[in-house]
C-alpha cells in the first residue's frame, strides 16, 4: 500500500528537493531571492535551469511551459519540449536559466483590455520563484507571471504578489512601532471550494451545461435539498472513488487537500485545503479546480464549478479564509495573551473594518460574475451587501472601547487597550453566522461571497492592498505620536466609532436587514455590471495607483474586460436558449401535442370520452405558442446587441434587457415540462442530472 507520506509533493520542485539537486551556494542564492523578492542572477538561473530540468526528466517530463493566469480567470500554458538537436542528428536534453526566467508567449488571443494592441502580439512571462515548479501531464509547469512588453500586468498573478508586497511593507512598519523583530508579514489563505458532480453520460444530452456550464430550463424535481440529507451525509461510492483519485493526485502535487464532504444540494460537495500564503495558495486553487474536471472524467463524471448549475437548489461558492503571518510565526489576527498582544491584534482588526468598510465597492467588484449574480442575495448565500460579522464575545469588546465602559468577563476587567488583557475569545466561534459575507472566525476573516469558478485573486489582491492602506494611515499616525499607547487607544477607538456601521451581526437573509443596510449607507450592488463601474471611482484608482498595483490603464482594462465578460457570457446563454428552443424544446412539444391530437381524433372517431387529451392538448398548445413568441422577442432583442458600442450599456442591456427573455422562455417551458411524457421530452430531467450519481 502506498502510503501519503511517501508521494506527497512527488511531483514538486519544492525546497527539499532543491537542497538535494543545487549546490549549497545556489541553494542559498536562490532562497534569498525566494525570502526578499530580490532578482535572480543569471548564473543562478543557470544552474537552477539545469536542477530544475534533470530532476523533471527523471520523474518523466519531456516538455516544459510558463504556466500562468491570465484575465480570462483560468490557466494558460504552452508546451515546449525540452528537445536541442545536435549536428549528429540526435537530440539532447536542454533548458536553459533565461527560458526559466523569463518565457514569450504569443499572446494576442488573451484579453488584455486595449493594454496591448494586437500587432504587438507579444507578451512576456516571468518565473515567481516564490510558488514551486510542478510536474503535471509530462510537462514542467513554471507558475509565472504574465506582462505585455510596456511592462503592464496582463494577469492575475502579477497584481496579487505586489499587493501581499504592499501589506507587507505597511504591516512591518506597525509591527516596528510594536517592538516585534519580524522581517516579512504574508496574508494566508485557505480557499474551500464547492462543486457539484454529475454523470457525464447525462450531461452530454445538455447543451446548456456543454455550452454555459448550468442549466437554462428545467422544471425542479419532486425532491430538493428539502430534507438536508445530502449535508455532510455518507459518501456513494462513487464519489468517494473519485476523491480518493483527486486527492492523491493534489497530494502529489504538494497541495493540502484536507476536508472533504456533501454539501446542501443533492449531487454538491466541497473540498477544503489546508491554508497556504496567498499566491501559493491561489495557484493550488486553480490546478484543484482543473484536477477536479480532469479526474471527474476518468470516473465518467463530470465536475461542475458553475455558481448557480440548477434553479431551486444551493449554488456552488469558495470561502476565501484569510490572515496576516510574520516569519516568526505570529498570526496577527490572533488574539493573544498579553496587553500588548490584544493592542496589536486589535489594531490590525479595525484594520480590516476600515478596509471593508470603505472598499466595499471593491470586495464586491472581486466576486462579481454574470454567474455569481445568480447566487448573491438568493438565500444560500451571503446577500449582495458587503458587511462583517464579529460575534458577540469581540462585538462586546468593540462596544466597551467605543463607550469607554469597562468590560467585566471571567473574573477579567478590560477598559484600556494597551494595560489590559483582553477576556478570552473562543477561538472558534460556535454562534457561526453562514448569512455574512465576512466574517471573523476566531483567528481570521472567512470571505464568503466568492463563486465556486472564481480565480481567489482578485478578491485577495483587493483585500490587500485596502488592508494595506489603513496599515499606512495608522502607521502613519502613530509613528508620531507621544504617547504611543495613548494614541494607539485613540486610533482604535476612532476607528470603530467611524466604521461600525460595517459591522453586522445580524441574519443577512432578513429582508429588514436590506433596509437597514440602505439606511447605514452601504452599497447593495445586485448585478455585475453595476459593480463594475465603482471600479473606475476616484478613491479607488487612487488606492490601487499610490500602492502600485495597478496604473490607470491597467484598471481601465479590468474594467472593460469584466463588462465585456459579462456580455460575453450572457450572449451565449441567449443563444443556446434559442438553440435549444428551435431545436429541441418546440420540435418535441408540436409534435407531443400532434401525437395528442390524434388521439383526440381517434378516439372521438370511435365515441370515446377524450377530455384528459383534449384539455391537456388545448393547455400545451397555448403555452407552445407563448413558448414560441418568447424565442422570437429573444431572437430579435438579441439581435440589437449587434447596434450597442459601448461596453457599460450593452452590459446593462444584457443584463435588464436579455436575462429577463431568458427567464421569460424559461418558465414557460418548465411549465409545459410538468405535463408531458417524460420519454417525448428532448433533454434529460432535473432528476436525471440531480440523482444521475447512483
Ligand atoms: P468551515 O467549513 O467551518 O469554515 P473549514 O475547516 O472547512 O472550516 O475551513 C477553514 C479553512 O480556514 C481551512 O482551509 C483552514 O486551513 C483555513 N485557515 C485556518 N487558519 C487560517 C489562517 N490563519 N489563515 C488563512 N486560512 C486559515
Ligand atoms: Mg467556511
Amino acid at each position: 500500500m502506498k502510503q501519503v507520506t511517501d508521494y506527497f509533493g512527488c511531483r514538486v520542485f519544492n525546497d527539499k528537493v532543491m537542497k538535494s539537486k543545487l549546490s549549497s551556494d545556489v541553494y542559498k542564492k536562490l532562497k534569498k531571492t525566494i525570502n526578499d523578492g530580490k532578482e535572480l542572477d543569471i548564473s543562478v538561473a543557470n544552474s537552477v535551469a539545469q536542477a530544475m530540468k534533470d530532476w523533471a526528466i527523471e520523474n518523466g517530463a519531456t516538455h516544459y511551459t510558463h504556466w500562468f493566469q491570465p484575465m480570462t480567470g483560468s490557466t494558460a500554458e504552452k508546451h515546449d519540449s525540452f528537445i536541442s538537436p545536435e549536428d549528429d542528428g540526435t537530440i539532447i536534453m536542454e533548458f536553459k536559466g533565461k527560458e526559466l526566467i523569463k518565457g514569450e508567449p504569443d499572446a494576442s488571443s488573451f484579453p488584455s483590455g486595449g493594454l496591448r494592441a494586437t500587432c504587438e502580439a507579444r507578451g512576456y512571462t516571468a518565473w515567481d520563484p516564490t510558488s514551486f515548479a510542478f510536474i503535471k501531464d509530462k510537462c514542467l509547469c513554471i507558475p509565472t507571471a504574465f506582462c505585455s512588453y510596456g511592462g503592464e500586468a496582463l494577469d492575475k498573478k502579477t497584481p496579487l504578489l505586489k499587493s501581499m508586497q504592499a501589506l507587507n511593507k505597511e504591516a512591518l512598519r506597525i509591527l516596528k512601532l510594536f517592538g516585534l523583530n519580524a522581517t516579512s508579514v504574508k496574508t494566508t489563505v485557505g480557499p474551500e471550494q464547492e462543486y457539484f458532480l454529475i454523470d457525464k453520460d447525462v450531461y452530454e444530452k445538455r447543451k446548456d451545461l456543454i455550452y454555459t456550464g448550468r442549466t437554462l430550463f428545467g422544471a425542479m424535481a419532486p425532491k430538493g435539498q428539502e430534507l438536508d440529507d445530502h449535508y455532510f451525509g455518507s459518501i456513494k461510492t462513487r464519489v468517494q472513488e473519485f476523491m480518493n483519485d483527486l486527492n492523491e493526485e493534489l497530494w502529489q502535487l504538494g497541495i493540502l487537500a484536507k476536508t472533504e464532504h456533501n454539501e446542501v444540494a443533492p449531487a454538491q460537495h466541497e473540498l477544503a485545503p489546508i491554508f497556504a500564503t496567498t499566491n501559493i495558495a491561489a495557484d493550488h486553487n486553480q490546478i484543484t479546480m482543473e484536477t477536479m474536471q480532469r479526474i471527474a472524467k476518468k470516473h465518467n463524471l463530470v465536475c461542475l464549478l458553475h455558481e448557480k448549475p440548477f434553479k431551486g437548489v444551493n449554488g456552488s461558492g469558495k470561502h476565501n479564509n484569510w490572515s496576516m503571518s510574520t516569519n516568526t510565526g505570529i498570526n496577527l489576527l490572533e488574539p493573544g495573551d498579553t496587553p500588548s498582544e490584544n493592542a496589536q491584534f486589535l489594531l490590525f482588526l479595525v484594520s480590516v473594518i476600515k478596509a471593508v468598510d470603505e472598499y466595499q465597492d471593491l470586495l464586491r467588484i472581486s466576486v462579481a460574475s454574470a454567474s455569481n449574480d445568480f447566487r448573491l442575495g438568493a438565500n444560500e448565500a451571503p446577500p449582495a451587501i458587503i458587511s462583517i460579522f464579529l460575534g458577540s464575545e469581540l462585538q462586546a469588546v468593540i462596544d466597551s472601547i467605543e463607550s469607554n465602559k469597562p468590560l467585566k468577563a471571567n473574573g477579567k476587567t478590560f477598559l484600556k487597550i494597551g494595560a489590559d488583557v483582553l477576556p478570552p475569545l473562543p477561538k472558534d466561534t460556535t454562534d457561526r453566522n453562514r448569512t455574512s459575507p465576512f466574517a471573523f472566525t476566531g483567528n481570521k476573516f472567512e470571505f464568503r461571497a466568492l463563486g465556486s469558478s472564481d480565480s481567489i485573486s482578485c478578491c485577495n489582491i483587493m483585500l490587500n492592498t485596502a488592508v494595506a492602506e489603513e496599515l499606512r494611515q495608522f502607521a502613519d499616525r502613530l509613528e508620531n505620536a507621544k504617547d504611543f499607547n495613548q494614541e494607539l487607544h485613540n486610533l482604535i477607538r476612532e476607528t470603530i466609532i467611524n466604521h461600525k456601521r460595517i459591522i453586522f451581526n445580524g441574519n443577512g437573509y432578513d429582508d429588514t436587514w436590506v433596509k437597514e443596510a440602505e439606511k447605514r449607507g452601504l452599497l447593495n450592488l445586485k448585478s455585475t455590471p453595476e459593480a463594475l463601474q465603482y471600479y473606475l471611482h476616484e478613491k479607488n484608482v487612487k488606492l490601487f495607483t499610490s500602492h502600485d498595483i495597478y496604473t490607470k490603464n491597467e484598471i481601465n482594462a479590468r474594467y472593460e474586460i469584466g463588462q465585456e465578460h459579462y456580455s460575453k457570457i450572457v450572449n451565449i446563454e441567449a443563444l443556446t436558449c434559442l438553440d435549444m428552443l428551435s431545436k429541441d424544446y418546440l420540435p418535441a412539444i408540436s409534435k407531443y401535442t400532434k401525437n395528442l391530437a390524434e388521439t383526440v381524433t381517434l378516439k372521438k372517431s370511435i365515441g370515446v370520452n377524450a377530455e384528459y387529451e383534449l384539455e391537456l392538448l388545448n393547455k400545451i398548445s397555448d403555452e407552445l405558442k407563448n413558448a414560441y413568441e418568447a424565442k422570437n422577442e429573444l431572437d430579435s432583442k438579441l439581435a440589437k446587441t449587434s447596434e450597442i458600442t459601448d461596453c457599460t450599456e450593452l452590459s446593462m442591456y444584457f443584463r435588464n434587457t436579455i436575462l429577463p427573455l431568458m427567464e421569460k422562455a424559461r418558465d414557460i417551458i418548465d411549465g409545459i415540462e410538468l405535463d408531458v411524457d417524460s420519454k417525448d421530452w428532448p433533454v434529460p430531467s432535473y432528476g436525471d442530472l440531480l440523482y444521475s450519481v447512483k
